[in-house]
């Protein structure tokens, strides 16, 4: 059976291009793959997606889109994708060893916020260890928090979470940011801000507690390590996006970030007609959940232009 859409990913884009490309009455499926409802599930209060005055809990955002999609038709389906054919007709393959084939493709993936891969880092997601100071800074009202980056998300994100907390300290592993000299620029003038040099996090502290309060600096000179007491521990090291299925068949950027946007009359279109991208597989900048969602809606509006234009044809 050939497929109208497929959807692969189950994040705020996946699922809203599932309500969209469901109620166009193209019975989307959609795989979930390995993180199922995507970075959401890892934030606890989310304030900042219009309609829910009093915020939600990332998974309950994501199960009340997830039965809207359903309500409208949408199919979901656990399991993950292990193989794409982005020559017509698209062609997934499923750890299973299920074949799929569909007009037209949504990817829907993601990026992964790169962690440091500490144990205690990973306990502590959601107690205090945040990859979004966008989404969590209002958490640390008062407070005083540990960015560790030397890029521009880490510039941002700690000027940003001086706006809320009493203290903010940048911990960078070299001598020199990689930062935008402006960014740079508005930090050094930031009052409560300072940068630590040529220091790493060698453990997050507060596990027991299930609470973070405070983090072990080593420096990466001398050997020497002490403890830095935070309320807060925000990375900012990078996202990578999920990509490595695509590669080698529709266009990445010099990141793996799939690029869209070169066709003016369906902007989330990749280098392959047919096939959409939304979400932070191909947002390096704004990366927000309500974002994500917005470009879930164009892509599923593209897909069906995209295959009301084969039907045309046919
Ligand atoms: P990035 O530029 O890749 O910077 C990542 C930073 O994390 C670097 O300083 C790196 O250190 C550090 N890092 C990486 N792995 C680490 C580890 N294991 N332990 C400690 N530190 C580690 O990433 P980004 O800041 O997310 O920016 C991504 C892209 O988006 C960039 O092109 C950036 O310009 C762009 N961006 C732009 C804006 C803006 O224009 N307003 C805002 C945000 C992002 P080293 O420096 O030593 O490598």
């Amino acid at each position: 059976m050939l497929r109208e859409v497929i959807i692969i990913g189950s994040g705020p884009a996946g699922l809203t291009a599932a309500l969209y490309a469901a109620r166009a009455d193209l019975k989307p499926l959609v795989i979930e793959g390995l993180e199922s409802g995507g970075q959401l599930m890892t934030t606890t209060d989310v304030e900042n997606f219009p309609g829910f005055p009093d915020g939600l809990i990332g998974p309950r955002l994501i199960e009340n889109m997830r039965r809207q999609a359903v309500k409208f038709g949408a199919e979901i389906m656990g399991g993950n994708v292990i193989k794409v054919d982005c020559k017509t007709p698209f062609q997934v393959t499923l750890e299973e060893g299920e074949e799929i084939q569909c007009k037209a493709m949504i990817l829907s993936t993601g990026a992964s916020a790169n962690y440091l891969g500490l144990e205690s880092e990973q306990k502590l997601i959601g107690h205090g260890v945040s990859a979004c100071a966008t989404c969590d800074a209002y958490f640390f009202r008062d407070q005083k928090v540990v960015v560790v980056g030397g890029g521009d998300s880490a510039i941002e994100e700690a000027i940003f979470l001086k706006r809320f907390a009493r203290e903010v300290k940048v911990v960078h592993r070299r001598d020199r940011l990689r930062a935008s000299k402006i960014l740079q620029s508005r930090l050094f003038k930031a009052d409560g801000i300072s940068v630590v040099w040529n220091h790493v996090i060698e453990e997050v502290l507060g596990v027991e507690d299930k609470k973070v309060n405070g983090v072990i600096l080593k420096d990466v000179t001398s050997g020497d390590r002490h403890e830095e007491p935070c309320d807060g521990f925000f990375l900012a090291i990078g996202h990578t996006p999920n990509t490595q299925l695509f590669k080698g068949q529709i266009d990445l950027d010099a990141n793996g970030f799939v690029i869209t946007q070169k066709n003016p009359h369906r902007e989330t279109e990749t280098s392959v007609a047919g096939v959409f991208a939304c979400g932070n597989v191909q947002d390096p900048l704004y990366k927000q959940a309500i974002t994500a969602a917005g470009s879930g809606c164009m892509a599923a509006l593209d897909a069906e232009r995209y295959i009301e234009s084969l039907n045309m044809i046919d």
